[in-house]
């Protein structure tokens, strides 16, 4: 049996104790440690939420650490100017300053180089120093749902370690099965997953995606479980993702709810049915056809963000597929990025590594 904790997030690091002591994990920061904190951050919206960042940098100071990071790497192609702007706009220099913490772009520092021999993932990746480093490892992902992998939590969190180009190398392979190797590789350096159900996202994901309050945080040390519990939260059942369930079957944490305990909340008093990516698509642009295989989050980011403007302004689209990734193939309509450029012979290309939001706006309502 796994434990999972569900508390109410008012905004405290009390909050976090409950949260982790629920689950045994209060003692995981002892004097003296040097703590990362990982939260989602990308973009657009949908990122870890600043408040539950600065509570879990509170709590960790409380405990004694000597040193706390807040640490994520931005998608693979990020310019270190961006990211730095992706980390302002999301709150996270002004709440890691708050709390005496540092926010750190994961791609401006060091990567441990590994070699594997799983034929799901490169024959080397790079993971950050500090994931090795550091006492103690606290993975703060956000409840949302995700084009590619239908949700994104624990175990998705985890490619933010990576370094840039094993980010890219992971979606030409299969990208799901990759995120299983890294789970192999980098759960065992995590000392606890806290789970941001604050504000989640359904939809869209992961940037376009609509908000759904839910004012909850899920903790624990089983990275499997912790998500199978998230997916409960949004009404989808685990066994549908695949990165869980392929985690599960080798034994690297629980997936079935009736053997994990939920301690705190009842979750089926929050549970509720989110909307899938695709279903959101559907409901907007019923007529659509989408391709993603293979695409990374950088191109299905700004093909959302497109999508959901042209859909708040009223417009058109002028064709009737699009493709991103290099994977999938559409008969006609508009290929959207590098990768993407032989998805279709009869269709119009759009370069660029990834394209802009407003660049693929432009292209799918030309005139319309
Ligand atoms: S073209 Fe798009 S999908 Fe391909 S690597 Fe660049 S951003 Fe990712």
């Amino acid at each position: 049996m796994s434990t999972v904790s569900l508390v109410r997030f008012g905004g405290s690091s009390a909050d976090v104790d409950r949260a982790l002591g629920l689950v045994g994990a209060a003692d995981i920061v002892r004097p003296g440690a040097r703590v990362l904190v990982k939260p989602n951050l990308h973009g657009g919206p949908g990122y870890t939420s600043p408040r539950v960042v600065e509570a879990v940098c509170r709590w960790a100071a409380e405990r004694g650490a000597a040193e706390v990071f807040v640490g994520d790497g931005p998608f693979w192609a990020c310019p270190a100017d961006q990211a730095r702007e992706y980390f302002r706009q999301a709150g996270l220099y002004a709440v890691a300053e708050a709390a005496g913490a540092r926010a750190v772009n994961l791609h401006e520092l060091p990567y441990r180089r590994l070699q594997t021999d799983d034929p799901a993932l490169p024959e080397e990746i790079g993971l950050t120093e500090l994931l090795f480093e550091c006492d103690a490892v606290i993975n703060l992902p956000l409840l949302k749902t995700h084009l590619n992998t239908l949700v994104t939590l624990g175990i998705k969190n985890l490619k933010g370690c990576l370094r840039p180009k094993d980010k890219k190398r992971f979606h030409e392979l299969e990208l799901n099965a990759a995120l299983v190797g890294l789970t192999r590789i980098a759960a065992p350096r995590l000392s606890v997953t806290l789970l941001d159900a604050t504000i989640a996202v359904e939809g869209m994901g992961p940037a376009a995606g609509t908000e759904v309050e839910m004012g909850l945080l899920a903790a624990s040390r089983d990275l499997v479980a912790v998500d199978s519990v998230g997916c409960s939260l949004a009404g989808i059942d685990p066994g549908e993702v695949r990165a869980i369930r392929d985690c599960a079957r080798l034994g690297l944490g629980e997936l079935d709810l009736d053997r994990i305990t939920v301690v705190g909340e009842d979750p089926a008093r929050h549970r509720r049915r989110f909307k899938r990516p695709h279903e959101q698509v559907a409901e907007h642009f019923p007529d659509l056809e989408i391709v993603t295989d293979g695409a990374c989050s950088a191109c299905a980011m700004n093909l959302f963000e497109a999508l959901a403007a042209i859909h708040h302004e009223g417009r058109r689209l002028r064709v009737p597929a699009v493709a991103i990734g290099g994977k999938g193939r559409i008969w006609a309509g508009l290929t959207v990025g590098n990768c993407a450029e032989h998805a279709a012979e009869a269709a119009e290309y759009l370069p660029g590594c990834p394209p802009s939001a407003a660049q693929i706006r432009e292209a799918l309502t030309r005139g319309g």
